[in-house]
């Protein structure tokens, strides 16, 4: 008798440890892109100003789901406001191609029914996460690009800005030190892939809503100086940005080529989903992938049970996170 009692109160404290009173119900985490990033080399005062903005983006993100708003509404507010800012590579202050126009890339899926929506390589919508919200909502296709997607944009009523409401003065300056470099024969290969002493700032955001629906987002500018529309991870579905309430919410910075043949976020889903490895040792085993395959850059990923993980192979990356049982920080470097 006694044996069964007491066996009794183990396993209730074995489910009490199990389901740790203080998991989170719902929350967000958020990036601003990864690369050449340490908060003591960056101008004076501008450590100050990014912490602010992202805490500013993380802070509305959360009131969204703390009011009992979706993680697909909770990621569009969160990327909205970095978006607008020209801070990051996403939106206003997006990099230059090679002919000087911003051509911009972004992405949304909902965990709950896979549904998604990316466009790529448009120039005159002001918030591409709203069109690629659209695209999913609002058409029978995933993925639009260039001048079909503004004409989409178009008809669903978007006001189109002209490309120069993008253009910053510190993204011009990086767009001529590249080019400079294309120029040196020496250094000449590299500048034409990803010059690695840049600072980056693709936008995203994964979100876990009170009703348990995961959600993740990208926007980006792509890499200074790309080419012949060139396209990276952060609108494709798999590589940049992935989301299913069965496993996970990930979304993607750094090298956009690496991270599309590795389909990034989607190896780390994968990993849970077919092996049951814990979300941290997944992503961090996909990044590790990255890094041997020549790439750089980073990952933000919420899973269903309210873990969290944020590694990167870079020198730092723009990221924070907020979530219902109070844990939450705003961080740049290691
Ligand atoms: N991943 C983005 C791209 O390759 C760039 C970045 O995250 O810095 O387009």
């Amino acid at each position: 008798m006694f044996k069964y009692l007491l066996l009794g109160v183990l396993s209730a404290a074995a489910l009490t440890a199990a389901v740790p009173a203080s998991a989170p119900v719902y929350g967000l985490v958020l990036h601003g892109g990864a690369g050449v990033i340490r908060p003591e080399t960056l101008p004076p005062g501008q450590e100050a100003q990014y912490r602010a903005k992202l805490q500013e983006a993380l802070d509305a993100g959360y009131a969204v789901l703390e009011g009992g708003g979706s993680s697909v509404e909770a990621v569009i507010a969160v990327i909205t406001i970095l978006e607008d800012s020209p801070l990051f590579n996403a939106g206003k202050g997006a990099v230059f191609n090679a002919d000087g126009i911003c051509e911009l890339d972004a992405s949304i899926m909902d965990g709950r029914n896979l549904a998604a929506g990316a466009i790529a390589g448009v120039q005159h919508v002001r918030n591409p996460i709203l069109l690629a919200r659209a695209v999913m909502e609002k058409s029978e296709h995933v993925m639009l690009t260039g001048a079909g997607a503004e004409a989409f944009a178009k008809q669903q009523g978007f006001e189109l800005v002209p490309n120069e409401y993008f253009h910053t003065e510190l993204r011009r300056q990086q767009l001529e030190k590249v080019r400079k470099r294309e120029t040196t024969p020496a250094k000449a290969s590299a500048a034409i892939l990803r010059p690695t002493d840049e600072k980056h700032g693709t936008v995203g955001c994964v979100a876990l809503d009170r009703a348990g629906n995961l959600a993740a987002g990208t926007s980006t500018g792509g890499m200074t100086n790309k080419k012949f529309g060139r396209v990276g991870d952060s609108p494709i579905i798999g590589a940049g940005t992935y989301a299913s309430n069965a496993t996970c919410a990930i979304s993607a910075t750094g090298w956009g080529e690496y991270f599309i043949r590795l389909g990034v976020a989607r190896d780390i889903a994968a990993q849970m989903e077919y092996r049951g490895t814990p979300l941290a040792e997944a992503a961090a085993a996909t990044i590790a992938k990255v890094g041997q395959l020549g790439g750089d850059g980073g990952v933000i990923c919420l899973d269903r049970a309210g873990n969290i993980a944020m590694p990167f192979n870079t020198v730092g990356m723009y990221r924070a996170f907020r979530l219902s049982n109070g844990e939450t920080a705003v961080k740049i470097g290691r």
